[in-house]
């Protein structure tokens, strides 16, 4: 009887796979088609910086639009990306509208933010990423330093070389470095000391956990002590509540992002957004 029932678990098993595959090669074909059919979009989170009140930043974060199934995560299709070729073209189109965003609010003379757009671990290897973003840049005749990279570790796990090269070929170009989600990773203390980056994001993990658990909290506190004494600039990701705002200020990490300001919005209600949260805060 046992083993009956572990082969028809073993069969909803394969089922179940086969469902999840035909998934993943139907969501791959539509991919490829996604940036000519106009299906991909952003949206952009603030991040806050937590003494003076202010948003300091964007993070562009890229939607994908399915014509049937809705809007998809990035979670979700990245990944998929990621295993083919399309996350080259996918970054391509993100780089050129994060930075045509830039453009626009730029010319209607609003306070330069700068915004960070993520980098997978093809667009680093890819030949000509640092030029791409420099044509860019000047095309829209945005400056370098509105312009931020984050990379998260299983960029460099197995390319420490390239990416240390690409990433200070960036900082020459003035374009910052940001490593995403550390501590999720292999986090690599020898990374922090061999790579040129200027900010560390404190994955959400640390931030959601930190106020429940005291491993978690210790483990915070020391990156943060890290973060600071390598005088990077330390974002915490992922913030939910006032309660772990005021840990964060009251621990030296001093930018923030998360859904306590505001979730990702579309570029045209950035600005209101921004607006909304400094008031707020400053109430
Ligand atoms: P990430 O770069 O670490 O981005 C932060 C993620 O956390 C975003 O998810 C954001 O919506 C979510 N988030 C922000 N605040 C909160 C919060 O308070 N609570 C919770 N639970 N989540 C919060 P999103 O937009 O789904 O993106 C997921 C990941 O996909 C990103 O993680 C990034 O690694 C990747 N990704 C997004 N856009 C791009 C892109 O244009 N190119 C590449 N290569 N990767 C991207
Ligand atoms: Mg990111
Ligand atoms: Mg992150
Ligand atoms: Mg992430």
């Amino acid at each position: 009887q046992a083993k009956s029932r572990g082969r028809s678990r073993s069969v909803v098993f394969e089922l179940a796979m086969a469902a999840s595959q035909r998934d993943y090669y139907l969501l791959e074909r539509d991919l490829d088609e996604a940036v000519e059919r106009n299906q991909l979009s952003l949206v952009f989170q603030p991040k806050v910086d937590l003494i003076s009140r202010k948003v300091v930043g964007l993070e562009a974060l890229v939607r994908w639009n399915h014509p049937t199934r809705g809007q998809n995560s990035p979670g979700a299709f990245i990944p998929i990306a990621e295993h083919s070729d399309q996350i080259l073209r996918i970054d391509r189109w993100v780089m050129r509208n994060a930075i045509a965003e830039q453009a626009n609010w730029l010319s209607h003379g609003l306070a330069p933010l700068p915004v960070a757009i993520n980098l997978s671990i093809a667009d680093i290897l890819s030949p000509n990423l640092v030029a791409y973003l420099a044509e860019l840049l000047e095309e829209y005749q945005v400056p370098a330093h509105a312009l931020q990279v984050e990379v998260t570790e299983s960029c460099f796990m197995r390319q420490l070389d390239e990416t240390q090269n690409v990433l200070r070929a960036l900082n020459e170009t003035g374009i910052s470095t940001a490593l995403d989600d550390f501590g999720t990773g292999f986090s690599s203390l020898s990374y922090l000391r061999q790579l040129p980056l200027q900010c560390l994001k404190i994955d959400q993990s640390f931030t959601q956990s930190m106020l429940e658990d005291s491993n978690a909290e210790k483990l915070t506190q020391a990156i943060v002590a890290m973060g600071n004494a390598l005088k990077m600039n330390i974002v915490a990701e992922g913030v939910e509540t006032r309660e772990q705002m005021n840990w964060l200020l009251a621990h030296g990490c001093h930018i923030g992002q998360g859904y306590y300001f505001s979730p990702p919005v579309p570029p045209e209600d950035v600005h209101q957004v921004i607006e909304r949260i400094e008031l707020r805060l400053a109430a």
